[in-house]
């Protein structure tokens, strides 16, 4: 054999035998470009429109109707297509597809979460300090506190009032809004500040909201900032101080989501963690035709803090929807459980070349390597994990390989660093075959969150194709 022969055979035994690690960009055709740019069109509409989970929950429902879904009711007969939705508490959603196959051969399951880190009005949040108005915040989720103070912030919520009366609040998302903002210290002052550990560069009881500074017009009185403020909630929602005891009042970063980068690849916004699986797993479900298996999208609520509570998976309310379902078919919700498979659908680390020491290169997802199928989470030891079976991981990516998906896998961090769970234990506890499938993300849980257009357009189609297997 000649030197050039021989290279040539090894080339083409490395296309055989190596992993194909190819930018997504490269492997998708012009037309298969476009239509992912225009996709993200969508998304980046929907990151604007739904910032907290019940905004989310109300696009969905929203779209959901459009598309012909109507309210679940367990009383009623269902035949293969019909398309039915549940909302839990204005916070989850569950909607359904309606299979040619009987439920008890099991369900696809798909399962995201619509809330993402922020900061939370306290029950008792408005205070005044030397003529400064503040909401006192208590963060929601896993945050690096210092990256939430001097950046714009807009209020979403419900205020509950004594006569039950609810009041929706959305302040600082139209231009004309006024917006809030934690402050933070002057460089020149902060030598004492900078000393402090990371963790504590801005302390929780630091994360105060800036809400307003001019005083009513009296000076007698203390507290005149307070009483001012007080006075325009009073005007413009008919609120007292009271009522904030009994409202659920969110702080998010007021900025829109845009693209990223001079080739526009990336796109930057708040809570992509997981809306970005959210609205993939939406569009999946929305646009589905005749399954063979019921497609069930569970778009969930508390992910973020640990899934407890009765709009969380940790809750169960699934359980119930899918024994509701058992009954009207007249099938046993056990055997539903134990033959369904569910992807769970939540973003994964994406490798940070800027800070590659925390990655394991050769098993974490990369910007525009495709939707990442992750086979286990936890941390230290596979603490906390659902770890899919060989068999079942096999399955997924047949499924995936045969719909021509760019996909990848990969873990979070190197293996003593860190790591972190999903929903995926809490549905795989329920006996159903679960292994976490998602969208790579470079400053997951910071204020602005960056995913790439070929993996958001690779996750839709992944979802797409699990609903069809
Ligand atoms: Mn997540
Ligand atoms: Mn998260």
């Amino acid at each position: 054999m000649s030197k050039r022969e021989n290279e040539s055979t090894a080339k083409e035994l490395k296309e055989k035998l190596f992993m194909q690690k190819k930018n997504a960009y490269i492997r998708m055709s012009d037309s298969e470009i476009k239509k992912c740019d225009k996709f993200c069109e969508g998304y980046k509409k929907f990151l604007d429109e739904a910032k907290t989970e019940r905004e989310a929950a109300a696009v969905i429902e929203r779209e959901a109707k459009s598309a012909g879904f109507v309210k679940f009711d367990k009383k009623k007969k269902y035949k293969a297509g019909d398309k039915v939705y549940l909302v839990n508490r204005e916070k989850a959603v569950i909607l359904a597809v309606i299979g040619s196959e009987p439920v008890d051969r099991g369900v696809n399951l798909l399962a995201a979460h619509i809330d993402s880190p922020r900061l939370d009005m306290k029950q008792n949040p408005l205070i005044e300090k030397e003529e400064v108005g503040y909401f006192k915040s208590h963060y929601y989720g896993g945050i690096k506190k210092y990256q939430w103070t001097t950046v714009p912030m807009s209020l979403h919520g419900v205020i509950v009032k004594a006569d039950g009366t609810k009041i929706t609040v959305k302040i600082g998302e139209d231009e004309n809004d006024p917006v809030f903002c934690v402050s933070d210290l002057l460089p020149h002052l902060a030598s004492a500040q900078m000393k402090r550990p990371a963790t504590e560069i801005i302390k929780g009881e630091e994360l105060n909201i800036i809400v307003g500074t001019r005083p009513f017009k009296d000076d007698e009185i203390s507290e005149s900032v307070k009483l001012n403020l007080l006075s325009i909630l009073n005007k413009k929602y008919g609120i007292t101080e009271a009522d904030f005891l009994s409202a659920e009042l969110e702080a998010v970063p007021a900025f829109k989501a845009r693209d990223i980068g001079f080739d526009r690849s990336l796109v930057g916004a708040y809570g992509q963690d997981d809306r970005v699986c959210a609205y993939t797993e939406l569009m999946a479900i929305l646009e589905a035709k005749n399954p063979k298996k019921t497609a069930v999208a569970i778009l969930t609520d508390k992910e973020e803090t640990g899934s407890d509570g009765n709009t969380g998976l940790q809750s169960s309310y699934l359980k119930y929807f899918i024994a509701d379902l058992a009954a009207v078919f007249g099938v046993k919700t056990r055997d539903v459980l134990a033959n369904s498979k569910c992807l769970s659908a939540d973003v994964n680390a994406a490798y940070d070349p800027t800070f590659s020491d925390v990655f394991e290169k050769n098993n974490s997802c990369v910007l525009n390597g495709g939707v990442c199928v992750t086979k286990y989470t936890g941390s230290r030891g596979k603490s906390g994990t659902s770890d899919a079976s060989a068999e079942f991981v096999g399955e997924i990516r047949a499924v995936l390989d045969k719909n021509n998906v760019i996909w990848q896998t990969g873990e979070l961090g190197k293996v003593d660093i860190g790591g972190g769970g999903t929903v995926a234990k809490y549905i795989a506890n329920l006996d159903v075959d679960t292994i976490d499938v998602g969208v790579p993300v470079i400053s997951m849980h910071a204020p602005y969150e960056i995913t790439a257009k070929t993996d958001i357009y690779a996750a839709y189609k992944a979802f797409e194709a699990f609903i069809d297997s």
